[in-house]
C-alpha cells in the first residue's frame, strides 16, 4: 500500500462485534502512519470502571450510580511500540487486558446505550480526529462521530466465524470460556447495538461493505488499498 503524506483523511470503520475491525483498522493506520483509535475499548473502559466501583453488580447496571461516577473517569491512550497501537488507561491505570474479559463484554452494551456515556466519549473521539489522519473503529463512527469521513467501511462476517475468532483469542489468553457462551454474547451484543435508542449500529448510506467471513488479513488489506487508491488519485 502506498502512503499519502499530503492528504490526511478520516477512515471510519463500523460493524458487528468481533469482525476483526480493530486488527484491520490498526493495520491500515500502521501502513498510512495514521493514529488508530478503538472506540469499543473506551466503552469497555467505562464498563470496567462501573464494575469496579459498584455501578454494575452481578451484571446489573445502575444507571444513576454510573452517571454519578462519569465525571471521575479519565480515559487516556499511550502508544505501545510492541503492539503498534495505543493502550488504554483509566485514571492512569493500564486496563487494556481487563476490558476484554467476558464480564465486561456481557455488560458493555447496557453501558453504551446510555446517552450521557455516549456524549462524553463521542466528544473525546471528535477531538482526537480534529486534525484528520485517523482510523477509528466502532459502531457509530461513520454515522455520528465523523459523518464527513472520506472513507467509511461497514464490516460484517458470519456470526459463528466471529464467535470462533473471539473464542480463540480469549482461550489464548487463558480465559475459561465456551464457544457457545461467546456465540451468545456476540449475537446478543449485535441485537443490543442495532436496536438501542441512541446511535444504533447501522451502515451509513455512503459506507462500503466488507464481509470478511472468508478473507485473510492480507486480502482485506488489498481490498482497502483499491478504495484508498480511488479516493486519493
Ligand atoms: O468493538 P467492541 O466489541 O470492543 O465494542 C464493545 C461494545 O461497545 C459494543 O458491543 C458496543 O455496545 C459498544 N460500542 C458502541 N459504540 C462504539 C464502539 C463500541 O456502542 N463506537
Amino acid at each position: 500500500m502506498e502512503c499519502y503524506p499530503n492528504k490526511k483523511i478520516i477512515i471510519a470503520i463500523d460493524g458487528f462485534s468481533s469482525c476483526g475491525k480493530s486488527t484491520f483498522a490498526k493495520n491500515i493506520a500502521v501502513k498510512l502512519g495514521y493514529v488508530f483509535i478503538d472506540t469499543g475499548a473506551m466503552y469497555r473502559a467505562v464498563t470496567l470502571y462501573g464494575i469496579d466501583n459498584g455501578a454494575i453488580v452481578d451484571g446489573v447496571l445502575n444507571e444513576t450510580k454510573l452517571t454519578q461516577l462519569l465525571d471521575q473517569i479519565e480515559i487516556t491512550f499511550k502508544f505501545n511500540n510492541n503492539r503498534e497501537a495505543s493502550d488504554i488507561y483509566v485514571n492512569g491505570a493500564l486496563v487494556e487486558d481487563k476490558i476484554r474479559s467476558i464480564d465486561v463484554s456481557n455488560c458493555v452494551s447496557a453501558v453504551s446505550g446510555m446517552a450521557n456515556v455516549r456524549e462524553k466519549l463521542v466528544a473525546m473521539q471528535q477531538e482526537m480526529g480534529k486534525n484528520r489522519g485517523i482510523v477509528m473503529d466502532g459502531r457509530d463512527i461513520g454515522t455520528v462521530v465523523f459523518p464527513d469521513a472520506e472513507l467509511k467501511i461497514f464490516m460484517t462476517a458470519d456470526p459463528l466465524v466471529r464467535a470462533k475468532r473471539r473464542y480463540d483469542e480469549l482461550r489464548a489468553k487463558g480465559e475459561e470460556v465456551s464457544l457457545l457462551e461467546i456465540k451468545e454474547n456476540v449475537i446478543s451484543r449485535d441485537n443490543a447495538d442495532q436496536n438501542r435508542a441512541v446511535s444504533p449500529l447501522k451502515k451509513a448510506n455512503d459506507a462500503v461493505i466488507l464481509d470478511n467471513s472468508n478473507m485473510t488479513i492480507p486480502q482485506q488489506m488489498e481490498w482497502v488499498a483499491t478504495h484508498l487508491k480511488r479516493l486519493m488519485s
